[in-house]
This record gives structure tokens, sequence and C-alpha cells, in this order.
């Protein structure tokens, strides 16, 4: 049997391969492109594709296709077979360089938000090579942007990368200032915890609401939940533990560095987490791991939920972006060092960071808005809407000290002065960690928790990294061709905890009072909502921010902002029309049968013993009619909210209308279908109930 360190990356054109099969010549060329970001020539270009074809067809692959990430969330792919035409009416295997480089999918079908007229539906999508290409299936995957002809960016990839970019630009400026001769570029790293449930193929497949949505529309509590904590780090069950065995070894052949795997809070909920890498290698890896876990899944008969919120009043699933940002010497710029300068430049990135997350709190909000994301944030099991930094308290002492030029601690006589005093270390200690907080320092990385569990990682990304970008450039503007580096230093580092403290929260963020505290003291946002948040994207000051850093151009913010409120009314909408069709198809009649059927007891116990009460079925007989009606009347309504929406084309308006009525009225409507479920003979309900939903894998 082979072990992992045989098997690992053995589906990825990774630099040993690319080192193997290349010539220097080509392979130097290729990685200047690749660590540098130098255009690649022609030629090189047709001897990489070369090698990457025979390396391909040597390990099975017949096809190849640019793979990219629309603004749809998922990857896309339209597969190209290598073979091409002898004039003897064999086939050879080609692919060339003009094929690595660019492609031309049919993106007619794609969301643009405007920016792609149908008539000019051409898009094309261009090779990413610090992303290495990888087989799945028969086809080899090449990691690609993808635009409009135009040049705009019409995928999660593009504006990524300019964010890294951005962000680099700036950090280099500030780590010259300190003296860091010797660093090359500045890139972000991430690690994604990734959370999910299964279910079984069997329960999944009878649940309209599971096919169509992601998410149960209806569903009453189970007689056990979560209460008890004992899933949360337990023994994992055989079945689930066979899932993560296959699972693991899919993503490793791939290159993913699949780490860490555990039960989660809910019954059937679990946790995945990679080593971290590069931020747009990791954006890649997690849609890349998203869809292997469901792909395994039904090899063992069972279905991956990757949606937020997909069993009501039972933890949803998250994904925690942990963030930080190195030099390529590998100094972790995230952590406190060892000398006076190395603590001052820590404490400046520091800043940048808090005062980023102060002023951008919309940015980072609606970076993660999305329908089911909604109705997780601020549901008591993930951070609220309302973005906040916790800090801990030795880090938060510290920066008090600096901002009030007062000892550190009493202990210590002399003021702590930047670039003359040694930090303490801040251990990562686990009882200092907060789990309530949206945004917390981790001893050396940020965790960023309001991510839903389906999202893409681009988008939080991109604004995070612009954000600091952002504040670095302002530092970095102020501290060149200062008179008096460390003064100005200490100031500018005085000056953001005083202007961004309010962000700083190192309570429970669970916690409703906090929610008052943040919203009405401090002034922090608080957008509960996709519809909320979404429309800030085109704020002046945002558009200000994402334009001057070259990230986005006001078209593309624009399309952006209409495709994600378009995606949002979607998935609502497409719920709201599930919903109709269990209630009209199967829940009414369900609730009606037993009804009369329990009307036809009462019948007959009252032809044997005339007169007799029966207070049982009459009461449920009572209830069960008035419930039937309920649910009758509301999901009228719901039906002509529907049809109203589909005459409508404002997806502002529309996503208000969702809002503010289709999503109340799903509510209503499901409190009854619930009740209703939990008065009805189970042999009479059409759907698996939530007990046997979280319980069936065994
Ligand atoms: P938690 O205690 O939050 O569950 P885990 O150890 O499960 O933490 O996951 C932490 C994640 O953070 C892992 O994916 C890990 O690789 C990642 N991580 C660790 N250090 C860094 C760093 N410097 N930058 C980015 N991510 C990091
Ligand atoms: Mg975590």
């Amino acid at each position: 049997m082979s072990t992992v360190t045989d098997y690992f990356g053995s589906l990825v054109f990774d630099d040993r391969v690319m080192k193997a099969s290349l010539s220097a010549k080509v392979y130097n060329s290729l990685k200047k492109t690749i660590d540098e970001g130098e255009r690649l020539d022609n030629q090189v270009a047709d001897a990489v594709a070369q090698a990457m074809k025979d390396w391909a067809i040597s390990h099975g692959a017949t096809h190849f296709t640019h793979w990219f990430q629309p603004l749809t969330g998922v990857t896309a792919e339209k597969h190209d077979s290598f073979i091409s035409p002898s004039p003897d009416g064999s086939v050879i295997m080609e692919f060339s360089g003009k094929e690595l480089l660019q492609g031309e999918p049919d993106a007619s079908s794609f969301p643009s938000g405007g920016l792609r007229a149908t008539f000019e539906a051409r898009g094309y999508t261009a090779w990413d090579p610090t992303s290495y290409a990888f087989i799945k299936g028969k086809t080899l995957c090449i990691p690609t942007a993808f635009c409009s002809y135009g040049g705009e960016a019409l995928d999660k990839k593009t504006p990524l990368l300019r964010s890294m970019q951005a962000l680099n630009k700036q950090a280099m400026r500030i780590l010259k200032l300190f003296g860091n001769e010797d660093v090359k570029c500045v890139r972000t790293s991430v690690g994604p915890e990734q959370e999910y449930f299964l279910v079984t193929r069997e329960m999944f497949d009878k649940r309209p609401d599971l096919i169509y949505t992601g998410r149960t529309l209806f569903g009453s509590k189970p007689p056990k939940g979560q209460e008890m904590d004992d899933h949360y780090f337990g023994v994992i069950k055989p079945k689930v533990l066979e899932y993560m065995t296959d699972l693991n070894d899919e993503l490793w052949k791939l290159g993913i560095l699949a780490k860490t795997q555990h039960n989660e809070v809910a019954p059937a909920q679990h946790e995945l987490a990679p080593i971290y890498g590069t931020t747009n290698i990791a954006t890649d890896h997690n849609q890349l791991t998203m869809e292997i876990m469901q792909k395994v899944a039904v090899k063992h008969g069972l279905v991956c939920l990757l949606h937020e919120k997909p069993f009501a009043g039972v933890n949803g699933s998250g994904k925690h972006n942990n963030w930080s940002i190195a030099t390529d010497t590998g100094v972790n710029l995230l952590t406190p060092g060892e000398t006076p300068y190395e603590n001052a430049q820590f404490l400046l990135f520091l800043c940048s960071v808090i005062k980023a997350v102060d002023d951008y709190q919309d940015l980072l909000r609606l970076s993660v808005a999305t329908a089911g994301n909604d109705h997780r944030l601020g549901a008591n099991e993930a951070p609220p809407a309302v973005v906040s930094i916790f800090l801990g308290d030795e880090l938060t002492a510290i920066l008090e000290a600096i901002e009030n030029d007062t000892p550190y601690n009493a202990a210590e006589k002399t003021l702590l002065k930047l670039g003359v005093h040694v930090l303490p270390k801040f251990p990562r200690d686990t009882t200092d960690r907060n789990r309530t907080s949206p945004f917390a320092f981790t001893g050396n990385k940020f965790e960023f928790r309001m991510l839903g569990s389906s999202n893409s990682i681009a988008c939080a990304n991109i604004m995070l990294n612009t954000a600091v970008a952002e504040s670095l450039k302002q530092y970095a503007d102020i501290l060149e061709g200062c008179d008096n580096f460390d003064e100005t230093l200490h100031k500018v580092i005085q000056d953001t905890i005083k202007e961004h403290k309010r962000i700083i929260f190192n309570g429970n963020g669970y916690d409703d009072e906090w929610i008052n505290e943040a919203t009405t003291n401090r002034g922090l946002l608080n957008y509960k909502t996709t519809p909320d948040c979404m429309p800030h994207l085109l704020d002046e000051k945002n558009v200000e921010l994402l334009t001057s850093h070259k990230v986005f151009s006001v078209p593309e913010l624009n399309s952006r902002c209409e495709i994600m409120l378009d995606n949002y009314n979607k998935a609502v909408n497409i719920e709201a029309q599930t919903m109709v069709s269990m209630v009209r198809k199967s829940i009414l009649s369900a609730i009606d049968a037993f009804a009369s059927d329990v009307a036809s007891t009462l019948a007959s116990k009252q032809a044997v013993v005339p007169g007799i009460k029966s207070a049982y079925e009459t009461t449920l007989i009572t209830r069960l009619s008035e419930l039937i009606d309920e649910i009758d009347t509301n999901t009228l309504k719901l039906e002509e909210v529907i049809a109203e929406i589909k005459t409508n084309d404002n997806v502002v308006a529309i996503s208000e209308t969702i809002r503010d009525t289709v999503l109340p009225l799903m509510e209503t409507i499901r409190a009854a279908v619930d009740e209703a479920e939990e008065k009805t003979d189970k042999d009479y309900w059409p759907y698996p109930s939530y007990g046997e939903l979280l319980f069936s894998v065994r």
C-alpha cells in the first residue's frame, strides 16, 4: 500500500513535475512568471503546454479545461479533448501554448450584471500560473481568471489577485521604511476551516427542500438536538470516518493540505481544516474541496450539505477565514518580533488591520452576505452582523498603554516606547480564545468568522486585503519622508488606536447588550440582511477605495452589486416556490388525510357510545383544521408575492420585497406546518423528520 507521501499531489502539475519535465531554461522562465508575475513568452508557453499535456495523458487524462470561478459562486469548466485529426484517419493529442494561456468559453449564460450584453457574449479565460494545474477525473484543469472582452472581471479570482497586488505594493513601502531590504514581495495567507453536514442519500432524496434549496424549509425540532454538547469533538462515527478518510485521500492527491477533521457542535455536523496557504491558492483549493466533499459523499451513500443553515434551531455552518500577511522571506508580519523595531513594525501592521476593519465594516459585512448566511449571522451560534475585533486582554492593555502614554503594567515604571521596548510574547492561549467575535486575533493571524460555509472565500479576502492596503498606504504616505521616524510612527499608532478603538471588543459578541452598545454608543454598523448591506458596495467611500487600488472598476462594482442581489433574490425565490409546491402537493393533503381519519375514528366512537366527549379527537381536529386554513391562506399570499416579483425587474426593489414580505411569510407558513407535523401521526407525514435526518448517519 502506498503512503500519503507517495501520492500527495500526484494529480498536480506542481513544482516537482515542472522541474522534471521542463528544460532548465523553460522552467526558470516559468518560475519567474509564477514568482514575480513576469509575462510568459509564447515559446515558453508552448513548451509548458506540451509538458503539461504529456504529463496529463500519462495520468489518464483525455481532456483539458480552463477552470474558473464565475459569479454564480461555484466553479465552471468546459471540457475540450486533446484530440486532433491526422490525414490517415487517426488522431494525435495536441495542446498548444495558446490554448493554455487563453480560452474562450461561451460565456453568455454566466452572470455579468450588464457588463456584457448577450450579443457580445464572448468572455475569455486567462491562465493563472501561480495556481497549479491539476487532474480531475479525465480532465486536466487549468486555473484561470475570467474576463469580458473589454477586460472587465467576470469572476472572483481576478479582483482577488488585484487585491493581493494592492496589499503587496503598500506593505512593501512600509517594510522598506523599517529597513527590510531583502524582502521581494508580501503575500496574504489563508487557512479556511470548512464546516458541513452529512445526511444519508436516502433521507435527502425524500426532501424536495434539500434537493432544490440545500436547506430544510420545514421540520419540527427533534426530541434531542445539540443541547447535550456531546457531538462537538465527539467520537467520529464509523461511516463518517470512512467518508473523511476517502475525502482526505482525494484532497491529498490534489495537493490540498487537508489537516484537521472533527465533529462540530450540531449532530451530523463536521469540520475540515487545511494547512493555510497563499490566498489565491487557498481560494482555489477551498472551491475544489467543497466540490470533492460533495462527490465523495455520493460514493458513500451520503450527501454533504454546505448550506449555512440546513436546519432551523440547529447550529448552522460557517467557514473561518484565518488570515495573515507574510513576506517571501518567511516572516509573518502579524507575529510580534524579537527586537524593538520588529515589534514596532508588528504594531503598525496590527493597527493597519484595526483601522481597515473599522473603516470598512460595511465591505466586510457585505463580502459574506448571501441568503443562506443571513439565517446564521446573529442567530446565537455565529457572530452577529455587527463587525468588531477581538484582541485579547494583553494586546488590548498594550494598545491602551500606548494610547494614553501610561506604563503597560503596574510593575513597569517606564512608559512603553516604540522602537525601544520589546513587547511580551502573546501566547496562542486557548483560554484566551474568543469564539463569539467576528474578527479575532489569535496570536499570529486574524480569524474572520462571519463567512458562510458555502461562500467562496474570495470576496472576504478581496475586501480585507484592499482595506488593509489602504491603511498601509495612508501610513506610508505619512512616514515616507517624515523628519523623525520614531516619533511619527508613535503618533501614527497612537492616532489609530484613538480613532479606531471602538471596533475593539473582547466580550461576548452573542450578547444582545453588546449589539445595543455597539450600535448606540459606538456607532458601529448592524446590517442584518443582504438587502441591508449590499447596496453600500456603491457608497462613495467604498467605490473610492476599490477603484483607487485598482481592484474593481466602477462598471465592475455596479455589476457585482446587481449580481449579488440577484443571486439573493433567486435563491429565496426558489425557496419560496419550493415551499409552495411542498405545501400544495403534499403537506396540506397529508394533514387533511390525518384529520379526516381522526374524524372517522371520532364518528365511529360516537356511533358506539352516542354523545361521548372524546376531547382528544375534537381538539386535535379543530387545531389541525385551523392550521390547514392558516397554511393555505398564507401560501396564497406567498404565491401572489412571487407572481408580483416576476413582473418587477429592479433587483434592489425585489430584494426589499423578499426581506420584508417573502421571508416573513415563509416563517409564518413554516411555523404552522411545523406545529402540524408535531400533531400528525408520522405515517401520514410525507417527509423524513429532523430526527431522521440528523441521526441517520451511523
Ligand atoms: P481553531 O482553533 O480556530 O479551530 P484550527 O487549528 O482548527 O483552529 O485551524 C486554524 C486554521 O488557521 C488552520 O487552517 C491553520 O492552517 C490556519 N493558520 C495557522 N496559521 C496561520 C497563518 N499564519 N495564516 C493563516 N492561516 C493560518
Ligand atoms: Mg476556528
